[in-house]
């Protein structure tokens, strides 16, 4: 996210009217300061620490709070979620839908433990409401510290997911090690978590992601982008695919097999 984007998203929110330059002067700070103001309880953290730089993030992303698109927690940390809500609020503003396809490839690599769990038509019956403290009643103990996608400086060791899946998730990650070992797994940036339960749309549709059901994973957004295709994703690379074997032999569809985009994601659903 940009000044000149910053400087658009506060305006549209009525605490800035400068000049759209990209300059991050007075007037930018003030609008920034109003966000903070009236917008105090969205923020993750006290926002009057942070650099300068985050808080101009920060703002961007109250803005586009405002406006409807959904920019995951206002933390001042530009990940996928304000990477995503910033490409449909880009084309909304340009009257075009961000629409992402998920036509399923016509021979989709699978595996029958998939058959375990439910198409996505049929996850409320199977998981519950969407939302509900099931999603995040599972802990994924990880077998090795993963860094958080959107902030390097902070890592986990434990995330939270759907109760159904702590079992299969933990078992993947644990696989996952034993076949490629520690220094592998680094290198292959396998350890980049970019988040699990969320509760949310779909990108570019109006449904809910199984995302919001703790059913999905996602690992490395920066170099496996929603719309990126096998041509452009890391993980579609030859050296992930024992990684995708495991998860779909412990009954996780990666996205990239599935519908041939979003390589970061697997979920527990199939199409
Ligand atoms: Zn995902």
């Amino acid at each position: 996210m940009n000044v000149s984007q910053i400087q658009q998203l506060c305006a549209a929110a009525g605490w800035y009217s400068g000049a759209i330059d990209g300059d991050a002067g007075p007037q930018t700070l003030q609008a920034v300061a109003q966000a903070e103001l009236h917008h105090r309880a969205s923020f993750v953290g006290d926002p009057s620490g942070w650099p300068q730089s985050r808080r101009l993030i920060a703002a961007g992303q109250v803005g586009l709070a405002q406006q409807g698109f959904e920019p995951g927690s206002v933390d001042g940390y530009a990940g996928q979620n304000t990477a995503e809500a910033l490409t449909a609020w880009h084309d909304a503003a340009l009257g075009r839908v961000a629409a992402v396809g998920r036509k399923p490839l016509d021979a989709p690599r699978s595996h029958p433990e998939q058959a375990r769990y439910p198409r996505q038509a049929d996850m409320q019956a199977f998981y519950g409401p969407a939302g509900g403290p099931q999603c995040t009643a599972g802990k994924v103990d990880l077998p090795f510290p993963m860094l958080i996608a959107w902030n390097k400086s902070q890592s986990v060791t434990r995330f939270s997911c759907h109760e159904k899946l702590a079992r299969p998730l933990s078992d993947i990650f644990r696989h996952a090690l034993a076949h490629y070992g520690q220094a592998d797994i680094e290198r292959l940036d396998l350890n980049l978590f970019g988040g699990c339960f969320n509760y949310r749309k779909m990108r570019g549709g109006a449904s809910l992601s199984v995302h919001a059901y703790g059913a999905a994973v996602d690992l490395n957004p920066e170099r496996n982008q929603l719309r990126w295709g096998a041509d452009r994703a890391q993980f579609a690379g030859p050296d992930y695919v024992p990684f995708w074997n495991i998860v779909m032999a412990h009954g996780g569809t990666p996205a990239g097999y599935a519908w041939g985009k979003d390589w970061m994601h697997f979920q527990f659903a199939r199409l």
